[in-house]
């Protein structure tokens, strides 16, 4: 569901043309939808509104303080990866109280950062990082909640690159050791034990390795509690996947009732990372057509937006639907849409059956709302694009474009070049 839709052949952001906003911001921007975000964000919490639980966002998706802000004002929590994406959150003024903290490699300066912050918990993913929270926090005279992110080794049948749960990967901590490090932990003065924590990767489109990884947590969660540790968190991830094209991944509602009925008989606080599903279909990134050109037995249609700027088809090979925000009378060819940027792989899509657009027509890359503006670069001196938030009739830059001296302001000549 988004609200990304044509009237009269024109593509609106809810109640705007996006030839409005191509004119007003110019091209390439991203462009999000508030009631398409706040309605994936209502769907997937009220999915879960008659068990304890807390929502948090996972900021990695789209960090834009504006929609931190928005998820806040809804009541949720977020998941952070980094110094970075904590300090976005306080900014937002998302209660330190609904953070969680994953990653692999916290560094000290993170860890000192979110324990002075006093968050929710962290998710521990290796017995040295629990050591360095432990000495930090006693050092700070502060007690550390932690969770330790368990490694259930289930395969979430993803793109390889977003699979996080598998004995090889190098994420959380392999479940047959996770019961000693729980016991050990619980013993550590400096460290409050107070949950459990697995995320398994992303995109996913069945519900079974969900249910898979939770059989394992449970069954950990219960011997623990047998052993008189008793836990109030069980943070099952993000990953639930979005339909970028013929796919059909759980609706939220699907996914909630299944991962409640299994978690029914642990009598704790559910906490959800979702990220993807929350964000994926409420953005699109709006690029110009620059050039036709003719290859060898194809067309290539260069647009102005590129792989710096939306890097998941070239790193992912991700597929994304590309409309034409006017619709016009045209014969269908079969395209490769690419950016000017000099690498073969700079493209977002290949041998796609579309519209032969025209110099000058502009483009919708549809689902782009997630790991689209956020794992975007400066390669090849680009600026970075503008990002827009869409509400009703109204529009607001809610990222300004950058311009050429942004990318050099943090540089340096040598005195001795002077
Ligand atoms: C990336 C990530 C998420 C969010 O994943 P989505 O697929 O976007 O829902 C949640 N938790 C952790 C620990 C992550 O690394």
């Amino acid at each position: 569901m988004h609200h990304f839709h044509y009237k009269n052949n024109k593509l609106y952001a809810e109640g705007v043309p996006l030839t409005e906003i191509a004119e007003a911001v110019g091209t390439p921007c991203y462009i999000y939808s508030q009631a398409t975000l706040t309605h994936h964000f209502k769907v997937f919490d009220n999915a879960f509104s008659d068990v304890p639980h807390l929502t948090c966002y996972s900021v990695k998706a789209n960090s834009n303080i504006a929609l931190l802000k928005l998820f806040a004002s809804l009541g949720g929590g977020v998941d952070v990866v980094s110094g970075g994406e904590l300090f976005r959150a306080l900014k937002a003024d998302v209660s330190p109280k609904k953070i969680v903290f994953s990653g692999v490699g916290k560094t000290e300066d993170e860890i000192k950062m979110a324990l002075e912050a006093d968050i929710l918990m962290f998710n521990v993913e290796s017995e040295a990082e629990l050591e360095t929270i432990h000495e930090i926090a006693s050092h700070l005279g502060k007690i550390a909640p932690i969770a330790l992110r368990v490694n259930p080794d289930i395969d979430p049948k993803t793109h390889p690159y977003i699979s996080t749960g598998l004995k090889k990967s190098k994420f959380g901590i392999d479940i047959k050791i996770a019961e000693q490090l729980y016991l050990k932990a619980n013993h550590i003065p400096h460290i409050r034990v107070i949950g459990i924590d697995c995320h398994i990767g992303s995109q996913l489109t069945l519900l079974s390795p969900f249910l898979d990884a939770l059989e394992r947590i449970k069954l950990l969660y219960q011997k623990l509690e047998a052993q008189g540790l008793k836990l109030q968190y069980l943070d099952l991830g993000g990953g639930l996947g979005i339909p970028y094209g013929e796919e059909i991944p759980p609706h939220p509602t699907e996914y909630a009732q299944a991962i409640k009925a299994a978690a029914q008989d642990l009598n704790c606080t559910l906490i959800f990372e979702p990220g993807r599903v929350i964000v994926g279909n409420a953005g699109i990134l709006l690029t110009k057509v620059l050039y036709l050109k003719q290859g060898k037995g194809k067309t290539f249609i260069i647009v102005d937006a590129a792989m710096n700027d939306l890097i998941r088809p070239s790193l992912y090979h991700a597929h994304h639907e590309i409309k034409p925000v006017e619709k016009m009378e045209r014969p269908l060819v079969v395209a490769d849409v690419v950016g000017p940027i000099c690498e073969t792989g700079d493209f977002f899509a290949q041998g796609r059956k579309m519209p032969l657009v025209q110099s000058g027509d502009l483009l919708a890359i549809m689902s782009a709302g997630a790991y689209g503006f956020v794992m975007s670069s400066n390669y090849n001196s680009r600026p970075r694009v503008a990002e827009v938030l869409v509400n009703g009739d109204r529009y607001q830059v809610i990222r300004k474009r950058e311009c050429y001296e942004d990318l050099i302001r943090l540089e340096k000549i040598p005195e001795w070049m002077a």
